[in-house]
Protein backbone atom coordinates (compact mmCIF):
# COMPACT_ATOMS: atom_id res chain seq x y z
CA UNK A 1 0.00 0.00 0.00
CA UNK A 2 0.95 3.55 -0.07
CA UNK A 3 2.17 5.08 3.29
CA UNK A 4 -0.97 5.80 4.76
CA UNK A 5 -1.91 9.71 5.23
CA UNK A 6 -0.67 11.00 8.64
CA UNK A 7 -3.79 11.33 10.19
CA UNK A 8 -4.91 7.83 11.24
CA UNK A 9 -8.12 8.61 12.45
CA UNK A 10 -9.54 10.34 9.62
CA UNK A 11 -8.18 7.15 7.55
CA UNK A 12 -10.56 4.93 9.78
CA UNK A 13 -13.31 6.92 9.87
CA UNK A 14 -13.08 7.26 6.30
CA UNK A 15 -13.91 3.74 5.55
CA UNK A 16 -16.22 3.47 8.49
CA UNK A 17 -14.30 2.70 11.62
CA UNK A 18 -14.24 4.19 14.98
CA UNK A 19 -10.62 5.41 15.68
CA UNK A 20 -9.54 3.26 18.32
CA UNK A 21 -6.08 3.38 20.04
CA UNK A 22 -5.59 -0.70 19.02
CA UNK A 23 -6.67 0.40 15.75
CA UNK A 24 -4.17 3.55 15.31
CA UNK A 25 -1.25 1.86 16.32
CA UNK A 26 -1.67 -1.55 14.04
CA UNK A 27 -2.08 1.37 10.98
CA UNK A 28 0.74 3.17 11.84
CA UNK A 29 2.86 -0.25 11.33
CA UNK A 30 2.79 0.35 7.39
CA UNK A 31 4.69 2.63 6.20
CA UNK A 32 4.32 1.59 3.11
CA UNK A 33 7.28 0.30 0.69
CA UNK A 34 7.98 -2.04 -2.34
CA UNK A 35 9.30 -4.72 -0.07
CA UNK A 36 6.77 -4.08 2.72
CA UNK A 37 4.52 -7.38 3.34
CA UNK A 38 3.94 -8.01 7.12
CA UNK A 39 2.98 -11.06 8.80
CA UNK A 40 0.29 -10.39 11.86
CA UNK A 41 2.76 -11.55 13.93
CA UNK A 42 5.58 -8.59 12.58
CA UNK A 43 2.43 -6.28 12.83
CA UNK A 44 1.63 -7.59 16.53
CA UNK A 45 5.53 -7.43 17.49
CA UNK A 46 5.93 -3.77 16.26
CA UNK A 47 2.21 -2.23 17.38
CA UNK A 48 2.67 -3.41 20.80
CA UNK A 49 5.38 -1.42 21.19
CA UNK A 50 3.39 1.32 21.10
CA UNK A 51 0.53 -0.58 22.38
CA UNK A 52 1.83 -3.20 25.26
CA UNK A 53 -1.29 -5.13 26.36
CA UNK A 54 -2.53 -5.37 22.63
CA UNK A 55 -3.83 -9.00 21.92
CA UNK A 56 -2.49 -11.34 19.18
CA UNK A 57 -6.41 -11.98 18.53
CA UNK A 58 -6.91 -7.90 18.23
CA UNK A 59 -4.25 -7.85 15.53
CA UNK A 60 -6.13 -10.83 13.53
CA UNK A 61 -9.30 -9.41 13.69
CA UNK A 62 -8.55 -5.79 13.04
CA UNK A 63 -6.43 -6.82 9.80
CA UNK A 64 -9.19 -8.95 9.01
CA UNK A 65 -11.39 -5.59 9.14
CA UNK A 66 -9.01 -3.86 7.31
CA UNK A 67 -8.57 -6.15 4.89
CA UNK A 68 -12.26 -5.75 4.42
CA UNK A 69 -12.88 -2.59 4.13
CA UNK A 70 -10.40 -1.78 2.19
CA UNK A 71 -7.59 -0.01 3.64
CA UNK A 72 -4.98 -2.90 3.51
CA UNK A 73 -4.52 -5.89 0.79
CA UNK A 74 -4.10 -9.36 2.16
CA UNK A 75 -1.10 -11.35 -0.33
CA UNK A 76 -0.44 -14.95 -0.16
CA UNK A 77 -2.48 -17.27 1.32
CA UNK A 78 -3.18 -17.45 5.40
CA UNK A 79 -4.24 -20.96 5.17
CA UNK A 80 -2.34 -23.98 7.42
CA UNK A 81 -1.37 -27.24 6.04
CA UNK A 82 -3.99 -28.95 6.29
CA UNK A 83 -4.31 -33.16 6.76
CA UNK A 84 -7.17 -35.84 5.11
CA UNK A 85 -7.37 -39.83 4.86
CA UNK A 86 -7.89 -39.61 1.06
CA UNK A 87 -4.48 -40.04 0.19
CA UNK A 88 -5.55 -40.54 -3.87
CA UNK A 89 -4.32 -37.81 -6.19
CA UNK A 90 -6.95 -35.47 -6.57
CA UNK A 91 -7.80 -31.63 -6.78
CA UNK A 92 -9.22 -29.33 -4.44
CA UNK A 93 -11.60 -26.65 -4.57
CA UNK A 94 -11.09 -23.43 -2.01
CA UNK A 95 -14.44 -21.67 -0.96
CA UNK A 96 -13.80 -17.99 -0.88
CA UNK A 97 -16.32 -17.46 1.39
CA UNK A 98 -16.64 -20.19 4.21
CA UNK A 99 -13.19 -20.54 3.17
CA UNK A 100 -13.51 -24.41 3.47
CA UNK A 101 -11.88 -27.08 1.22
CA UNK A 102 -13.75 -29.68 -1.02
CA UNK A 103 -11.82 -32.70 -2.91
CA UNK A 104 -13.02 -32.56 -6.35
CA UNK A 105 -13.63 -35.37 -8.13
CA UNK A 106 -12.48 -34.59 -11.72
CA UNK A 107 -9.95 -31.76 -12.88
CA UNK A 108 -6.23 -32.92 -12.27
CA UNK A 109 -4.49 -32.54 -15.13
CA UNK A 110 -3.33 -35.94 -17.23
CA UNK A 111 0.71 -36.45 -17.62
CA UNK A 112 2.86 -33.36 -16.99
CA UNK A 113 5.92 -34.95 -16.91
CA UNK A 114 8.58 -33.80 -19.29
CA UNK A 115 10.94 -37.18 -20.84
CA UNK A 116 13.31 -37.30 -17.65
CA UNK A 117 11.30 -36.25 -14.99
CA UNK A 118 9.07 -38.14 -12.63
CA UNK A 119 6.48 -36.21 -11.00
CA UNK A 120 5.50 -37.34 -7.69
CA UNK A 121 3.24 -34.50 -6.61
CA UNK A 122 0.44 -32.86 -8.97
CA UNK A 123 -1.84 -29.82 -6.73
CA UNK A 124 -4.48 -28.33 -8.32
CA UNK A 125 -6.55 -25.88 -6.51
CA UNK A 126 -9.79 -24.29 -7.57
CA UNK A 127 -11.20 -21.28 -5.69
CA UNK A 128 -14.73 -19.72 -5.87
CA UNK A 129 -17.94 -20.14 -4.17
CA UNK A 130 -19.04 -23.82 -2.76
CA UNK A 131 -22.17 -24.93 -3.81
CA UNK A 132 -23.59 -25.13 0.36
CA UNK A 133 -22.73 -20.86 0.48
CA UNK A 134 -24.76 -21.00 -2.61
CA UNK A 135 -27.61 -22.46 -1.70
CA UNK A 136 -27.43 -20.87 1.91
CA UNK A 137 -27.89 -17.92 0.21
CA UNK A 138 -30.77 -18.60 -2.22
CA UNK A 139 -32.27 -19.64 1.07
CA UNK A 140 -31.68 -16.33 2.72
CA UNK A 141 -33.55 -14.93 -0.56
CA UNK A 142 -36.48 -17.31 -0.38
CA UNK A 143 -36.85 -16.81 3.85
CA UNK A 144 -36.75 -13.01 3.13
CA UNK A 145 -38.80 -12.76 0.18
CA UNK A 146 -41.97 -14.54 1.63
CA UNK A 147 -41.90 -12.56 4.51
CA UNK A 148 -42.52 -9.57 2.72
CA UNK A 149 -45.28 -11.13 0.58
CA UNK A 150 -47.06 -13.39 2.84
CA UNK A 151 -45.33 -13.15 6.79
CA UNK A 152 -44.45 -16.52 8.94
CA UNK A 153 -45.91 -19.52 8.39
CA UNK A 154 -47.79 -19.44 11.53
CA UNK A 155 -50.44 -16.37 11.42
CA UNK A 156 -49.62 -14.88 15.40
CA UNK A 157 -52.93 -13.97 15.68
CA UNK A 158 -54.56 -17.19 15.06
CA UNK A 159 -52.81 -18.23 18.43
CA UNK A 160 -54.78 -18.40 21.32
CA UNK A 161 -54.42 -15.33 23.81
CA UNK A 162 -52.49 -13.12 21.64
CA UNK A 163 -51.40 -9.98 22.35
CA UNK A 164 -49.69 -7.54 20.12
CA UNK A 165 -47.85 -4.07 20.53
CA UNK A 166 -45.70 -1.47 18.57
CA UNK A 167 -42.63 -0.53 20.16
CA UNK A 168 -40.10 2.56 18.49
CA UNK A 169 -37.06 0.62 16.81
CA UNK A 170 -35.01 4.05 16.38
CA UNK A 171 -32.99 3.14 13.16
CA UNK A 172 -34.67 0.14 12.88
CA UNK A 173 -38.52 1.84 12.53
CA UNK A 174 -41.11 0.85 14.18
CA UNK A 175 -40.92 -3.03 15.66
CA UNK A 176 -44.60 -5.10 16.19
CA UNK A 177 -44.55 -7.81 18.75
CA UNK A 178 -46.80 -10.58 19.44
CA UNK A 179 -46.78 -12.81 22.31
CA UNK A 180 -49.13 -15.66 23.67
CA UNK A 181 -48.97 -16.27 27.56
CA UNK A 182 -46.32 -18.65 26.63
CA UNK A 183 -43.59 -15.90 25.55
CA UNK A 184 -42.93 -13.69 21.92
CA UNK A 185 -43.73 -15.65 18.73
CA UNK A 186 -43.09 -12.44 16.31
CA UNK A 187 -41.24 -9.55 15.93
CA UNK A 188 -42.20 -7.43 12.62
CA UNK A 189 -40.10 -4.82 10.26
CA UNK A 190 -42.39 -2.23 9.08
CA UNK A 191 -42.18 -3.85 5.33
CA UNK A 192 -43.46 -7.53 6.42
CA UNK A 193 -47.08 -8.68 4.94
CA UNK A 194 -48.57 -9.12 8.54
CA UNK A 195 -47.40 -6.12 10.04
CA UNK A 196 -50.41 -4.06 9.12
CA UNK A 197 -52.62 -6.71 11.00
CA UNK A 198 -50.36 -6.63 14.21
CA UNK A 199 -50.63 -2.64 14.11
CA UNK A 200 -54.55 -3.05 13.97
CA UNK A 201 -54.55 -5.52 16.81
CA UNK A 202 -51.99 -3.59 19.42
CA UNK A 203 -54.11 -0.45 18.92
CA UNK A 204 -57.09 -2.89 20.44
CA UNK A 205 -55.49 -3.65 23.25
CA UNK A 206 -57.10 -6.99 22.93
CA UNK A 207 -55.52 -10.49 24.11
CA UNK A 208 -55.03 -12.04 27.63
CA UNK A 209 -53.03 -10.06 30.57
CA UNK A 210 -49.98 -12.72 30.66
CA UNK A 211 -49.62 -11.94 26.98
CA UNK A 212 -49.23 -8.69 27.71
CA UNK A 213 -46.95 -9.12 30.63
CA UNK A 214 -44.30 -11.09 27.76
CA UNK A 215 -44.90 -8.04 25.67
CA UNK A 216 -43.30 -5.60 28.53
CA UNK A 217 -40.92 -7.30 29.41
CA UNK A 218 -39.74 -7.82 25.68
CA UNK A 219 -40.03 -4.20 25.24
CA UNK A 220 -38.28 -3.68 27.71
CA UNK A 221 -35.32 -5.41 26.69
CA UNK A 222 -35.48 -3.69 23.28
CA UNK A 223 -35.16 -0.35 24.76
CA UNK A 224 -31.88 -1.63 26.51
CA UNK A 225 -30.13 -3.03 23.24
CA UNK A 226 -31.47 -0.22 21.33
CA UNK A 227 -29.79 2.19 23.76
CA UNK A 228 -26.24 0.42 23.60
CA UNK A 229 -26.34 -1.96 26.67
CA UNK A 230 -24.73 -5.23 25.39
CA UNK A 231 -25.93 -8.71 26.13
CA UNK A 232 -29.57 -10.96 24.91
CA UNK A 233 -32.64 -9.49 24.77
CA UNK A 234 -34.45 -11.87 27.67
CA UNK A 235 -37.65 -12.25 27.24
CA UNK A 236 -39.36 -15.64 26.85
CA UNK A 237 -40.14 -17.14 23.17
CA UNK A 238 -43.23 -19.91 22.54
CA UNK A 239 -40.76 -22.33 21.12
CA UNK A 240 -43.95 -24.61 20.44
CA UNK A 241 -46.11 -21.69 18.46
CA UNK A 242 -42.73 -21.32 16.01
CA UNK A 243 -42.36 -25.09 15.23
CA UNK A 244 -42.91 -24.29 11.47
CA UNK A 245 -39.98 -21.77 11.64
CA UNK A 246 -36.94 -23.88 12.28
CA UNK A 247 -36.88 -23.56 15.70
CA UNK A 248 -33.70 -25.39 16.40
CA UNK A 249 -31.81 -23.50 13.85
CA UNK A 250 -33.17 -20.34 14.97
CA UNK A 251 -31.90 -20.99 18.82
CA UNK A 252 -28.76 -21.65 17.52
CA UNK A 253 -28.16 -17.86 17.12
CA UNK A 254 -28.51 -17.11 20.25
CA UNK A 255 -24.95 -19.26 21.28
CA UNK A 256 -23.02 -16.35 19.00
CA UNK A 257 -22.09 -13.63 21.28
CA UNK A 258 -23.02 -10.10 21.33
CA UNK A 259 -21.24 -8.19 19.19
CA UNK A 260 -19.74 -11.37 17.21
CA UNK A 261 -20.65 -13.21 14.19
CA UNK A 262 -20.54 -16.68 13.08
CA UNK A 263 -20.45 -18.58 9.47
CA UNK A 264 -23.89 -20.26 8.84
CA UNK A 265 -21.52 -23.47 7.97
CA UNK A 266 -19.68 -23.20 12.00
CA UNK A 267 -23.71 -23.43 13.52
CA UNK A 268 -24.03 -26.95 14.87
CA UNK A 269 -26.91 -28.10 12.65
CA UNK A 270 -27.34 -30.79 9.76
CA UNK A 271 -29.78 -28.99 7.94
CA UNK A 272 -28.69 -28.73 4.18
CA UNK A 273 -27.64 -25.16 3.46
CA UNK A 274 -30.37 -24.45 1.26
CA UNK A 275 -32.69 -25.20 4.44
CA UNK A 276 -30.92 -22.98 6.96
CA UNK A 277 -30.75 -19.94 4.95
CA UNK A 278 -34.81 -19.96 4.46
CA UNK A 279 -34.70 -20.45 7.95
CA UNK A 280 -32.89 -17.82 8.77
CA UNK A 281 -34.32 -15.54 5.64
CA UNK A 282 -37.95 -15.87 7.21
CA UNK A 283 -37.12 -15.79 10.94
CA UNK A 284 -40.42 -14.78 12.70
CA UNK A 285 -38.69 -13.08 15.80
CA UNK A 286 -35.48 -11.37 14.63
CA UNK A 287 -33.19 -9.59 16.97
CA UNK A 288 -34.89 -12.04 19.84
CA UNK A 289 -33.19 -14.37 17.75
CA UNK A 290 -29.90 -12.78 16.29
CA UNK A 291 -29.99 -14.47 12.77
CA UNK A 292 -28.29 -10.58 11.93
CA UNK A 293 -24.95 -12.07 13.62
CA UNK A 294 -24.96 -15.50 11.09
CA UNK A 295 -23.01 -15.06 8.25
CA UNK A 296 -22.28 -16.99 4.97
CA UNK A 297 -18.40 -16.97 5.82
CA UNK A 298 -16.39 -14.02 5.65
CA UNK A 299 -19.16 -11.77 3.77
CA UNK A 300 -21.96 -10.58 5.75
CA UNK A 301 -24.95 -11.05 3.73
CA UNK A 302 -26.73 -8.20 2.16
CA UNK A 303 -29.96 -10.32 2.53
CA UNK A 304 -31.46 -10.67 5.61
CA UNK A 305 -35.29 -10.54 7.17
CA UNK A 306 -35.28 -7.35 7.83
CA UNK A 307 -32.80 -5.84 4.59
CA UNK A 308 -29.16 -5.62 4.50
CA UNK A 309 -29.50 -1.59 5.59
CA UNK A 310 -30.60 -3.11 9.15
CA UNK A 311 -28.26 -5.86 9.57
CA UNK A 312 -25.28 -3.11 8.67
CA UNK A 313 -27.01 -1.38 11.44
CA UNK A 314 -27.07 -3.79 14.24
CA UNK A 315 -24.13 -5.55 13.35
CA UNK A 316 -22.20 -1.79 13.91
CA UNK A 317 -24.59 -0.88 17.23
CA UNK A 318 -23.46 -4.28 18.27
CA UNK A 319 -19.52 -3.66 17.71
CA UNK A 320 -19.04 -0.44 19.06
CA UNK A 321 -21.46 -1.36 22.21
CA UNK A 322 -19.23 -4.93 23.02
CA UNK A 323 -15.71 -3.17 22.83
CA UNK A 324 -13.18 -3.60 20.72
CA UNK A 325 -13.29 -6.62 18.88
CA UNK A 326 -15.34 -8.21 15.92
CA UNK A 327 -14.83 -11.87 16.49
CA UNK A 328 -15.36 -13.13 13.55
CA UNK A 329 -15.87 -16.97 14.06
CA UNK A 330 -14.01 -18.59 11.01
CA UNK A 331 -13.05 -21.97 10.37
CA UNK A 332 -14.02 -25.42 9.60
CA UNK A 333 -15.82 -27.06 12.71
CA UNK A 334 -17.77 -29.63 10.71
CA UNK A 335 -15.16 -31.18 8.28
CA UNK A 336 -16.02 -30.58 4.72
CA UNK A 337 -18.66 -31.74 3.11
CA UNK A 338 -17.42 -33.70 0.00
CA UNK A 339 -20.10 -33.37 -3.04
ZN1 LIG B 1 -18.52 -21.93 0.99
ZN1 LIG C 1 -8.48 -33.67 -0.41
Amino acid sequence: MTAPDPDAGELLRGRGLRSTPQRRAILAVFRGGAAEHLSADEVHAHASQALPDLSRGTVYATLAEFTETGLIAAVGTAEPVRYETNTTRHAHFRCRLCLRLFDLAAGLPGELAAPGFSVERIELRAEGICADCTDYEAGLEAGTSSMLRSGPPVDALSLAGVACAEEPGGPLGPLLLAATPEGLVRLAFEEHADAGALRARARSRRGSQAARRQLALAAEGLGRYLAGEPGAIECAIDWSALAASDPAALATTAAIPYGGTSSYSDLPLEQPARTLGRAMGANPIPLLTPCHRVTRGVELPPVFVGGGERRRWLVAHEREHAGELPSVARGARRGPRVR
